[in-house]
């Protein structure tokens, strides 16, 4: 019935934006998810639902299985290997997604075949096509051997990072399916759609997810930092009485969470028992901020205000953030990455939450192929966390006060403008014979600077002489639009160009072909 409603209404907003034609696949996630901590294994079952909303038939479905990329032998371990990143070196000898069985769950169960080819893509082969408009429901009985920490997901010291985790539909859209390995650099691509993800984990741990919880305890009460108390006193009494809590758990005590999410092309999340809770918000939404007692005098009482500023700022620039809460987590990892509803972060920084954060507009809400035009989310929220900064700390004198340098920093290093912070990123890769236009394809880039400068620093330098060129309230009448038309949608760069164009009433061909598709 609800899914049935926002079709409609996407059909009917569809046609008064303009974008008849426009259509995007629909699909529903129910998973039942178990967590053996001792011997890292997932043991699930997905209940899912697709929706063809395409004019074509379709006789298989993809799906992602994208933890089999980290082991030996495979695209992402070549790849890693030739760049000197270090091999994927599991303790285990294989680690990944095995599908036991996959079962259409219409009227009469039907086993369905499926292979799994380039590492980590899942082909289903369906016992009938499925027809335009019609709906395949079918059910997913799946392990995943969770692997020690490496890039952006993994377990390690008792905390499970929970990123790329799950069997997830591979994105059909006009270009048909994006069956991407995962395997080089280059990021991802979802279909919109419904999660309800049930947790089972000890009743220790403490969890953040994408999504609210309508079920069970995630354990955030027991750890929540009182912020009235300086955090040594607060973390000393907590640490004592939670582990008097822990001792007096029995032996293998488990618990339930259920967390749902909608309108979100990904779900992420996190568990561990060393975990400790703030809570921040701004106007109706949560920020919830989870970290490791250890990172307490560097995360507590700041983090929580990041988040909120994080979200002031882009839905006053960039529209709305259309989800009830925000969460932000610390990860195992080193740099920071991003998840509808929830952030993982390394280190405490304002400029990597309001980066991360700027992620659920550039990515989260205008939900582009980060494959194929990787610049939209990335060079948008570079762009918007150095325009951030520009307007929080305009003067040195800002500086002088801010936290985030130390004395020598203060005192000696010229005050840079976000265009020069921009300008000297990419100057010198512009200036090199290896300078490629912006435009290409993730795995394209000849090599890892060069995606990086192109995607992140020069799209950054683009839209600031764009917006720079057109004046701030033209430019923010064409991102309005740009939100109009494409939030919670799979907008391409000509989408962004053409809602520019609209919004400003120019022509503006000139301007971005000589960035996204030429050098000189
Ligand atoms: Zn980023």
């Amino acid at each position: 019935m609800k899914m049935f409603k926002r079709i409609l209404f996407l059909s009917l907003s569809l046609t008064t934006l303009g974008l008849s034609g426009y259509w995007q696949q629909d699909v529903a996630y129910q998973m039942n998810v178990h967590l053996d901590e001792k011997d890292k294994v997932i043991t699930a079952t997905s209940a899912l639902t697709y929706i063809n909303h395409s004019p074509d038939t379709l006789p298989e479905i993809f799906m992602h299985l994208y933890p089999n990329a980290f082991n030996p032998g495979t695209i992402l371990d070549q790849e890693a290997r030739r760049r000197g990143w270090g091999s994927v070196d599991p303790e285990k000898a294989w680690t990944g997604i095995k599908i036991k069985q996959v079962n259409r769950s219409e009227i009469a169960t039907t086993a369905l075949n499926f292979s799994i080819f380039d590492d980590t893509l899942l082909r289903i082969i369906l016992d009938q096509p499925l027809n335009p408009s019609d709906t395949l429901r079918f059910n997913l009985d799946w392990t995943f051997d969770i692997h020690s920490h490496f890039d952006r997901s993994g377990w390690e010291d008792g905390q499970f990072d929970m990123t790329q985790w799950y069997p997830k539909f591979v994105v059909y859209d006009k270009n048909g399916w994006h069956k991407d390995p995962f395997g080089d650099w280059g990021e991802f691509y979802g279909e919109f759609g419904t999660f309800a993800v049930t947790l089972d984990v000890p009743e220790d741990y403490i969890i953040g997810a994408t999504g609210v919880v309508t079920d069970g305890d995630p354990g955030w009460v027991n750890v929540w930092v009182d912020t009235t108390l300086a955090w040594e006193e607060w973390n000393q009494s907590n640490a004592a009485t939670y582990q008097s809590y822990r001792n007096n758990l029995k032996e293998g005590t488990r618990k339930s969470v259920k967390f749902l999410a909608e309108n979100v092309h990904d779900f992420a999340w996190v568990a561990s028992p060393d975990l400790v809770y703030e809570h921040g918000r701004w106007q109706q939404k949560d920020v919830h901020v989870l970290f490791n007692r250890s990172e307490g005098p560097k995360w507590s009482r700041k983090e929580s205000h990041y988040g909120e500023r994080a979200l002031a700022w882009l839905s006053t620039q960039f529209g709305p953030y259309p989800w009830p809460q925000m969460t932000i987590v610390k990860s195992m990892g080193g740099g920071g990455m991003e998840y509808p509803m929830l952030i993982m972060d390394g280190y405490d920084s304002e400029g990597l939450v309001v980066h991360e954060i700027g992620h659920d507009w550039f990515y989260g809400i205008f939900g582009n192929d980060e494959l194929d035009e990787a610049w939209l989310d990335e060079g948008f929220t570079t762009f918007q966390t150095r325009w951030y900064q520009e307007n929080r700390y305009p003067n040195r004198e800002d500086r002088m006060e801010d936290k985030r340098f130390n004395e020598f920093e203060r005192q000696a290093l010229p005050w840079l403008s976000r265009t020069d912070q921009d300008k000297n990123d990419v100057l010198s890769y512009i200036m090199s014979p290896e300078n490629e236009p912006i435009a290409i394809h993730s795995q394209d880039f000849i090599h890892e600077r060069s995606y990086r400068q192109n995607v992140y620093n020069k799209a950054s330098l683009v839209l600031q002489v764009l917006q720079r060129y057109l004046g701030e309230k033209r430019f923010l009448a064409g991102m309005h639009l740009y939100y109009k038309r494409f939030a919670l949608k799979h907008p391409t760069a000509n989408d962004f160009i053409k809602a520019m164009e609209d919004g400003t009433g120019e022509d503006l061909d000139w301007f971005f072909d000589q960035w996204l598709h030429n050098t000189g």
